[in-house]
């Protein structure tokens, strides 16, 4: 049959079943009557479709997978999905179901502008950034894209292949692609990183995010309610952020949120430095204040020594205490203890000028008198206030019958002076507990067993930590017994504090003196060999040979004998102690005044 005379059947057949003469009905009989197989548009477009999505699927199989989901829509007639599966395979922007793949976007632009591209300054990538980011903030995928243009453009036409199909950014290559073809690369794998991954990765920094606030920018505010408010309000809004204009939102008010945190912080740093420095005037106008007590001057020295360094919490913590204890000791005992002494001058100064009435006659006696009142007057140190009144009841049994007259008088008076010593013994032996609580030894300032105690833990600790050597000296003083029974147990106190201060100037600040027991101290020297710290001992030896102290205007010479034993590594003191009081038995027994090493364990 012949082309018209297919057409003139076909017309006629069209006529007889009375279908309307649209060009579909025209196609389906002419196609009949000429024994050809029925085709329409939409079959010719499906399997147009169909034979492209199998060809790259030779190479990329997702597309034959594309393929086959197609055909099974279409026969299903699901046109719906039909069409939202097409437009997942077309590029980002294609589509507006689609969004770009953030992560691999953003993992690309910080590796690139870390990259240095030619002739490309950190600076113009940034002014060029910023620029596509005010231009696009309210279209996320243009923004994806145009990110994407612009990084590529720092390559100058080397582009980089960012993805591969298993999902991984890969480093730059050295492959020549164009930027458009480069985007692809991008977006094809935008396509196939499920919607559901990406949402939670969001969720996951959108907790992260809201985690810092709270834990690390709110609690700097929690002393402004204002403030606290709006963070709070901040948070809840970041928590029901769906939108990229409401995460906008979120963004500014952060952004003015961590400003404020800053300057906040500014401000707190500002008033640290000047809490600092208040507290170092008044611990200096303390030391100007307090003038007379020598524990007083050491716990104070103390706590200058901690603030005037870098600050930390220990630091603040012990400089703390250390203040604790100063106030503690000044507020309840010092005024008792001042008082005590003041009444027990008072009393005798009244004694004696009453004595000096009675004894008006003899001249020897107003010329000792008034000598006794200028000594009174004078001295700050109840010891001597003693001596004073003993040497004074010597005189008074020597005087004239006059005098006699006021023996009751100075009974009365030795009577209440009694009392008063009694309340400073009391008192003494408050400040002693309180010089333990403070790990101080009153007597000598050295540390006691407490302090010795928790330095040697330190410095064993610190040698090890920096496997530096550390010695250990024990010393005893030479027949100390003696000193006491000749001279009187407070010299032999005024020795011990001597020694003490002897020891601790020729020390460097870092070596520890500590009060083991009686006559007994124990000088721990960090970083020191047992050869070095035998020499710093018998130094300390030379010195007290220069250094007397003076009783009743006479010189007095103390010596003591030392055991040294430097620590080996790992050793306690359990171990390292009995080996320095062992070489300090054997300095006794060759003679004493000496110093010995220790024998190596
Ligand atoms: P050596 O060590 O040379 O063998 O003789 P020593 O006389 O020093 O020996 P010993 O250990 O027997 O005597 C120590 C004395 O120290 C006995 C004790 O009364 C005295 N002593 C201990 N503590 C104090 C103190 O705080 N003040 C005073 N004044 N004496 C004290
Ligand atoms: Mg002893
Ligand atoms: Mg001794």
């Amino acid at each position: 049959m012949t082309p018209l005379e297919l057409a003139r059947q076909t017309l006629m057949q069209l006529s007889k079943s009375q279908s309307p003469p649209t060009p579909d009905n025209y196609r389906l009989v002419y196609n009949e009557i000429a024994g050809l197989e029925a085709e329409d548009n939409g079959t010719i477009l499906s399997k147009a479709l169909d034979k492209v999505l199998t060809d790259l699927g030779k190479d990329k199989p997702k597309y034959s997978v594309a393929a086959q989901k197609i055909s099974t829509l279409v026969k299903k007639h699901d046109s719906a999905n039909l069409e939202k599966h097409i437009r997942s395979l077309l590029p980002v922007g294609a589509g507006e179901t689609d969004s770009v793949n953030w992560s691999t976007l953003l993992r690309y632009l910080l590796k690139q502008l870390d990259l240095n591209h030619n002739g490309i300054t950190l600076s113009r990538k940034k002014e060029g950034l910023s620029r596509v980011l005010i231009n696009f903030a309210s279209d996320p995928n243009q923004l994806g894209q145009k990110i994407q243009t612009l990084v590529t453009s720092w390559g100058d036409g080397q582009a980089v292949m960012i993805v591969n199909e298993d999902n991984a950014a890969e480093p730059a290559s050295a492959e020549t692609e164009q930027p458009a073809a480069h985007e692809s690369a991008l977006d094809k794998h935008t396509a196939h990183t499920t919607d559901d991954a990406q949402l939670k990765i969001a969720i996951a920094w959108r907790d992260l995010l809201i985690r810092t606030v709270s834990l690390v920018v709110l609690p700097q505010f929690a002393a402004i309610p204002a403030a606290t408010s709006r963070i709070e309000a901040l948070i809840a809004s970041a928590q029901k952020a769906n939108t990229i204009e409401e995460v906008n939102d979120v963004s500014e008010s952060l952004k003015s949120t961590l400003l404020r945190a800053e300057m906040q912080t500014d401000s707190q740093h500002r008033i640290q430095d000047a809490l600092v420095q208040m507290l170092r005037l008044l611990v200096s106008s303390m030391s100007e204040l307090t003038v007379e007590d020598k524990w007083l001057h050491g716990q104070i020295a103390i706590v200058q020594e901690i603030i005037s360094k870098p600050l930390n919490l220990d630091s603040v913590y012990s400089a703390e205490s250390s203040l604790k204890e100063l106030i503690f000791k000044q507020s309840s005992l010092k005024p008792g203890l001042i008082a005590a002494k003041e009444t027990l001058k008072g009393m005798m100064s009244t004694f004696v000028s009453g004595l000096a009435d009675i004894t008006e006659s003899t001249g020897t006696y107003q010329i000792k008198i008034a000598e006794y009142q200028k000594q009174i007057s004078e001295t700050e140190d109840i010891t001597q206030l003693n001596d004073i009144l003993k040497n004074l009841a010597g005189d008074i049994h020597t005087m004239n019958a006059d005098a006699q007259q006021s023996q009751s008088a100075f009974l009365e008076t030795q009577k209440k002076v009694d009392e008063a010593e009694k309340k400073i013994n009391e008192l003494t032996t408050k400040l002693d507990y309180i010089s333990e609580v403070a790990h101080e030894d009153f007597l000598t300032g050295a540390l006691n067993r407490r302090g010795m105690d928790e330095a040697i833990e330190r410095e064993f600790e610190r040698a090890d930590r920096h496997n530096t050597a550390l010695s250990l000296a024990m010393i005893d003083i030479d027949h100390f017994k003696k000193i006491n029974d000749t001279m009187g147990h407070s010299t032999g106190d005024v020795a011990l504090a001597h020694l003490a201060k002897v020891v601790k100037s020729i020390l460097r600040s870092t070596d520890v003196l500590a009060r083991y027991g009686g006559e007994e101290f124990v000088i721990l020297l960090p970083g020191s060999k047992q050869d070095d710290a035998v020499n710093v001992i018998a130094g300390v030896q030379r010195d007290l040979t220069k250094n007397f102290f003076m009783h009743n205007s006479e010189r007095v010479l103390i010596t003591f004998s030392a055991g040294v034993a430097e620590r080996m590594t790992g050793e306690g003191v359990d171990a390292v102690l009995p080996r320095a009081d062992a070489a300090l038995y054997l300095a006794k027994q060759t003679g004493r005044n000496r110093v010995v090493g220790a024998a190596l364990p």
